[in-house]
């Protein structure tokens, strides 16, 4: 296994409600070039949480930061304008939790932030790495 010091959250950048799950992904990172989704997580709307990139395999979500970390995606992210926002459902909120946690138990001393602490998005929409802080 690899060494694991963070677990970066994302969202997808798609519209509130769009339903899109670890297949349609995997093919937009294959379009752009990738050998797999770059996420090893995706939570969906209805908060079943899918693999994606196996764990062993450094992901491709977020520069400078693949090679150690853990990539977690929600569906969702934008409002119905296209802005960034926090759409994640109530499902959405407890499996990311359960999964962050669980993510914990496994590599206890990896650190969860927010994709856009190392990159000028606004991905996630929220912030992760207050949110999570404390589990
Ligand atoms: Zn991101």
């Amino acid at each position: 296994m690899r060494t694991i010091n963070e677990i970066i959250v994302h969202c997808t950048a798609t519209r509130a409600g769009q339903r899109f799950t670890v297949n349609d992904v995997r093919k937009w990172h294959l379009e752009r070039g990738f050998n797999d989704i770059g996420y090893h997580f995706l939570v969906l709307l209805d908060g079943t949480i899918q693999s994606g990139r196996p764990l062993e395999k450094a992901g491709a979500h977020c520069v400078g930061h693949n090679k150690n970390s853990i990539g977690v995606c929600y569906v969702g992210g934008l409002d119905s304008e296209g802005k960034p926002c926090d759409t994640r459902t109530t499902e959405q909120k407890d499996a990311l939790l359960w999964l962050l946690k669980d993510l914990k138990k496994q590599f206890p001393h990896a650190v969860i932030h927010s994709h856009r602490d190392f990159a000028n998005k606004a991905c996630p929409s929220f912030d992760a790495t207050k949110e999570y802080y404390a589990i």
